[in-house]
């Protein structure tokens, strides 16, 4: 139970962090979804914001946060053509900031992990707009959590390996994923499942084995949450048979098997943390 007084501490907190400024533009990641996760310092730009232009994967309990006369901007990209969006909300984003609003430019993640956020600071940058980047709990990491795999145990890996499944628009062979299997280290991937077979093969071809453990968890921290776990080999039928869609974290290596350890030992974890 939360009191009165834990209440007025992170008031005070709130009112401790920066003022977001007309004619300047906050780059703010939301997380992964649920408002649960979003940071304080992003709580405070859309608290001050006058106009949120914000992204598919924001949480509609986020943007409900704003206050109520905020203007309420949806830039998502969904089925658009990328690049020219990109440059549609680069400009929408000067263009209110010289307007003299405060704008919150919220995305889900971090903005700045497969999130565009480079382009559009350097746009701003580019014309002089103050702004300030606010990171968020980026989906990889915030994933791993909900399904009770560490990103890093002792003894079992050193480094782990961020990466988008998806090139780039007219770059969708990007990858080498046989060196990328070189790596020893375990793999976190976003927008993974258009081309997970491909990638699987790759990873098999640069050494990984096959029964290398694997999981993708969909939709995390959010009521729709879910999760596999396989092994490398059979990633693309376990997305299938799950009926697993985007968005959605595939995590590859040693680390995913900490969670069969943890529910051994405490099988109601399982059940509490996903299904
Ligand atoms: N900037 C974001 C990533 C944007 S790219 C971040 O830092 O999280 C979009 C991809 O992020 C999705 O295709 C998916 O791979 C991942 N993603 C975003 N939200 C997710 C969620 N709640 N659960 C699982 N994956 C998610």
């Amino acid at each position: 139970v939360i009191t009165e007084g834990g209440i007025a501490r992170l008031t005070g907190a709130l009112r401790g962090l920066p003022e977001l400024h007309r004619g300047e533009v906050w780059l703010a990641g939301a997380g992964p979804g649920d408002p649960a996760h979003l940071t304080l310092h992003a709580l405070a730009g859309l608290m001050q914001a006058d106009t949120i232009v914000y992204d598919a994967l924001v949480d509609q309990r986020v943007i409900e946060l704003a206050a109520p006369g905020a203007q309420r901007i949806f830039a998502g990209k969904r089925g658009g053509r990328p690049s020219a969006k990109q440059a549609d909300i680069n400009g929408e984003l000067v263009r209110l900031a010289r307007q003299g609003a405060r704008v919150l430019r919220l995305k889900g993640g971090d903005p700045c992990v497969f999130g565009r956020g480079a382009d559009e600071m350097m746009t701003l940058a580019r014309h002089g707009i103050p702004f300030r980047l606010v990171p968020g709990i980026t989906a990889g990491l915030a994933a791993l959590s909900m399904a009770l795999i560490p990103a890093t145990a002792r003894g079992v890996n050193r480094g782990i390996f961020l990466a988008t499944g998806h090139g780039a628009a007219g770059d969708d062979d990007w990858s080498d994923w046989a060196a990328v299997a070189q790596l020893g280290q375990p793999i976190v991937l976003y927008m993974a499942l258009a081309r997970i077979e491909a990638i699987v093969r790759g990873l098999l071809a640069g050494g990984l084995s096959a029964t290398t453990p694997a999981a993708v968890i969909a939709a995390a921290t959010l009521p729709t949450q879910r999760l596999a776990i396989t092994a490398l080999a059979d990633l693309p039928d376990a997305i299938t048979g799950n009926d697993i869609a985007p968005p959605a974290i595939v995590v590859i290596g040693d680390i995913v098997r900490t969670r069969a350890e943890l529910t051994t030992l405490m099988p109601l974890l399982a059940q509490e943390a996903l299904a």
